[in-house]
């Protein structure tokens, strides 16, 4: 490595993300390493002879920190500030890999599925609501795979498509390839889209003036930290005429959750379980998934092979082996309507870079990235129960607990979700309409150095 470089990761204090403290930091180079060797930015940055340090966000650095000097920017204390303003309605939305991760904060076995003891928790710290992200995650599946049906079939738009839930990879393509960015499917993360719809179409079931609600989601990631602060992710204000309505106020990981739960006092598991909130509060199993490195894709799969072939998806692709598992780099081919489409779904953005730099992505119709290593079950904002670093076991229990949910739901497929239909049929109209395009999709610009 260069001698310019430093010995860890240098943190700018205005990052959205993550925060150093200095004092205590051994520069022992681990999170520079992960930096480097797993996420692939402290090398491109090398290449292009920037002077400062881009940073994706995704918290990996904080993950491999055994000094615990660099962490998720915490914001819980402004959460709990939230609930005790009577003029605020807080309303959680908590996504699949928290399920799978918080547990192991209070003593419970690696990967435990503690969904209800975590909304539970969520209503005692004060939350007026608590909704279920595998509900966007469906609805991300019905926007983003008509998109990639409409790439495919009518050949609308360059191929692959990438998968857009990922923030620190969609920075990644805006920083290093944003000749790649017309690749990015334009539908937003399901955390975004739950914001945007939460001051939208929930406010007006409910009867609540927007401008009340606190937005709060509950994620793996300290990226989503990042994300909800850009600036086109304010579409409920834009469709509302509220100036300055942000569709998400705050992120939470699962540690800063933990953390929450813990100076309040609350016995975790002496909690009476209790479940989501109705309306936006309802996820398939394949919303569930969601958290796994290949998960995305397979339940854009088993959406499209309904659309496209009419009929349920078969065994095969309820359990698609072919996309599962802790390889970095997995490929498929699956046959829709007689065409066959070629997957790949890789995880570690320099594994990415490596497909991209050989020109080996364009083999591909359809790419599934997620930064972190296992997908977002292996996020920044995840705990790592004190072992440095996080072994693969840890990562496998919580993958196998998300597609034990997976078989256990009653629906498996975001075609069924009855919640989704109700949304569509009062209020979206049908996928990629123009109420779609306002409040599901986005835009991503060039971040190249530069330009
Ligand atoms: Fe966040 Fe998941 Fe991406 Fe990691 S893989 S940065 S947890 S969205």
């Amino acid at each position: 490595m260069s001698e310019r470089y430093p010995k860890s990761v240098p943190v700018s204090p205005d990052n959205p993300a993550i925060e150093k403290d200095e004092d205590i930091c051994a520069n022992c180079s681990h999170c520079l390493a992960v930096c480097a060797e797993e996420i692939g930015v402290a090398q491109p940055c090398k290449v292009t002879g920037a002077d400062d340090f881009t940073c994706i966000h995704c918290g990996q650095c904080a993950a491999a920190c055994p000094e615990r000097a660099i962490r998720a920017k915490s914001q819980w204390r402004e959460a709990a500030m939230a609930v005790n303003d009577p003029q605020k309605i807080v309303i959680f939305s908590t996504a699949p890999s928290v399920r799978v991760g918080l547990g192991e904060c209070f003593g419970g076995k690696p990967g435990d599925f503690v969904e209800s003891y975590m909304v539970s928790a969520l209503r005692k710290l004060g939350a007026d609501f608590v909704l279920d992200v595998a509900f966007s995650a469906d609805l991300t599946i019905m926007e983003e795979g008509t998109e990639f049906l409409k790439r495919f079939i009518a050949d609308s738009h360059p191929l692959p498509q990438f998968t857009s839930c990922c923030p620190a990879w969609v920075k990644y393509i805006e920083t290093f390839h944003p000749e790649r960015i017309p690749c990015l499917s334009s539908t937003k993360s399901p955390i975004s889209m739950q914001g945007a719809l939460i001051k939208t179409y929930f406010s007006k079931e409910k009867g609540i003036d927007p401008r009340r609600i606190v937005n709060i989601a509950v994620a793996p990631c300290t990226a989503k930290k990042f994300e909800i602060s850009r600036e086109e992710l304010c579409s409920a204000g834009a469709y509302l005429g509220i100036p300055g309505l942000r569709d998400n106020d705050y992120v939470l990981t699962t540690r800063e959750l933990a953390e929450w739960i813990r100076e309040a006092g609350i016995g975790f598991y002496d909690l009476t379980p209790s479940a989501f909130d109705s309306l936006m509060g309802e996820g398939s199993g394949a919303g569930v998934i969601f958290g796994n490195t290949g998960g995305v894709m397979e339940a854009a799969l088993r959406m499209a092979y309904s659309v496209v072939n009419g009929i349920e998806p078969p065994d095969l692709l309820m359990q698609y082996q072919p996309v599962r598992g802790l390889e970095q780099v997995k490929e498929s081919v699956v046959s829709l309507g007689g065409r066959d489409v070629r997957t790949a779904v890789v995880y570690g953005t320099r594994a990415a870079e490596q497909l991209i730099a050989t020109g080996a992505v364009d083999d591909y119709d359809f790419v599934e990235v997620m930064t972190c290593p296992g997908g977002c079950i292996g996020g920044g904002g995840q705990p790592d129960n004190g072992i440095l670093p996080v072994p693969d076991q840890l990562r496998m229990a919580r993958i196998r607990s998300l597609y034990l949910a997976d078989q256990e739901r009653s629906f498996r497929n975001s075609l069924e979700n009855q919640e989704i239909k109700h949304l569509y049929e009062t209020f979206i109209g049908e996928p990629m309409s123009k109420m779609a395009q306002l409040l599901l999709h986005t835009s991503y610009h060039s971040r190249k150095r530069g330009i």
